[in-house]
């Protein structure tokens, strides 16, 4: 079962509780059962808690924990903060993703994607920067011997070799 808070009833309880009010009182105030204004009381003390901006302090903890390559989730509940909040700052500060900083750098550069084949200029799927040539050309003989100039996988061009 749903419940809806509106935000005077929200302010409400923010208000009475810094006052001190008790519990009751606010709860008749707002209309709702004391349990359900201390549920409440306690999801905006959540909400308050993950909106709130990140102090050089907390910069400083997000870094040290990424460092320790502990898992989003983890360094989430170590600061407290929800795990998108967390990610979201990290890419903010360029810590993002899965621990980049400390991979090589070909990794990251190179990553597997299409490329267009150095040989036939066919688009293939590359396991990396150093993969150019599509496995057809890779496997013809011409490659092998002549390289890029002798690409066997491009129709006629394999008998110029013969040629010149
Ligand atoms: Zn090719």
């Amino acid at each position: 079962m749903g419940t809806w808070w509106t935000k005077a009833q929200d302010a409400a309880i923010d208000r009475m509780t810094e006052d001190g009010a008790a519990l009751e009182e606010i709860a008749a105030a707002v209309h709702r059962g004391a349990a359900q204004v201390e549920l409440r009381r306690a999801q905006l003390a959540a909400l308050r808690h993950a909106e709130r901006p990140w102090s050089a302090a907390d910069d400083a903890e997000l870094r040290r924990l990424k460092q320790l390559r502990l898992g989003w989730p983890a360094i989430g509940a170590a600061l407290g903060r929800p795990t998108e909040k967390v990610k979201q700052r990290a890419a903010d500060l360029g810590l993002a993703g899965g621990g980049e900083s400390h991979a090589k750098p070909g990794q990251v550069a190179g990553a597997a994607k299409m490329r267009r084949c150095l040989c036939c200029q066919v688009r293939f799927y590359s396991a990396g920067i150093e993969n150019r040539v599509c496995n057809p050309c890779k496997g013809t003989e011409t490659w092998r011997i002549g390289g890029a100039t002798g690409c066997g996988n491009a129709g006629g061009r394999v008998g110029m070799r013969a040629g010149t």
